[in-house]
């Protein structure tokens, strides 16, 4: 079976010790995890460190950097690059959340930038694709979302692109309360999976962890992962919540 994967995004919230007291709530209470399932938390980079002791033996629970640059090293105030995130142990690293597309202009060129640098030094990456409700409105959300997928993952050989989670989160469902119903996010996820076959062949598609985002809470997502392209979810508001996490995680198929 796919990797089902139960990912929290905290965004820019919580203090240190709010963010300890979370982790330390959710992975006392956690079920058990099969081998095919995966807990992430996206926690805000003065937490990676944190984080990552916090999991440590803790099977199937994992720490992703919310953000990366695209360079290795070098004159970049600010930033924090791939290898720093590498020598903390961090596994994942959620790249083109919509929020960073729309507030830092990052686009599909710069993201397949990212998305190569931290492929390079064995990150996975969590890639964010998603259409504006406008887009939605006038049904163009298939092309929107495949020229995000051609220009940010075609270049990846195909064994790179089995490295690479995909999450899946309409921009008019993100931190808005209204979540795209069950079929939707079947739809597109199984046009996403369609599209990653035709480049890469269906062995190789069929592999491909595809998370859905957008208002997914503990009372819609056994719901939504029912779906059978729908292998778990990238979570904002409502992983910031205990019981509703770890209903989440319950959630996983
Ligand atoms: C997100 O941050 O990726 C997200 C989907 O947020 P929310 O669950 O709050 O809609």
């Amino acid at each position: 079976m796919r990797q089902q994967i139960a990912a929290a995004n905290w965004k820019m919230n919580l203090t240190l010790a709010e963010g300890q007291q979370l982790l330390q709530d959710i992975l006392s209470k956690s079920p058990e995890l099969s081998s095919h399932q995966q807990v992430v938390f996206a926690v805000p980079f003065p937490y990676l460190a944190m984080a990552q002791e916090a999991i440590q033996g803790k099977a199937g629970v994992a720490i992703a950097a919310q953000n990366c640059y695209s360079k290795k090293s070098g004159a970049y105030t600010g930033e924090v690059s791939v290898p720093m995130l590498q020598s903390l142990g961090i596994g994942y690293v959620v790249l083109g959340h919509s929020e960073r597309r729309e507030y830092f202009q990052e686009s599909n060129q710069f993201l397949a930038e990212k998305i190569n640098i931290s492929l390079e030094y064995g990150l996975k990456p969590i890639f964010c694709c998603g259409e504006p409700l406008a887009i939605r409105e006038a049904n163009n959300q298939n092309a929107f979302v495949g020229q995000q997928l051609q220009e940010s993952l075609y270049h990846l050989s195909a064994t790179q692109l089995q490295q690479i989670v995909i999450a899946y989160e309409p921009i008019w469902a993100i931190g808005t309360g209204k979540t795209a119903t069950s079929e939707q996010a079947q739809e597109m996820h199984a046009f996403i999976r369609s599209q990653l076959s035709a480049q890469y062949g269906e062995a190789v598609a069929a592999n491909i962890t595809i998370l859905y985002g957008g208002s997914v809470k503990g009372a819609n997502a056994s719901e939504l992962f029912s779906q059978p392209d729908v292998d778990g979810g990238l979570v904002g508001g409502a992983s910031l919540i205990v019981e509703d996490f770890l209903a989440i995680i319950k959630a996983l198929k």
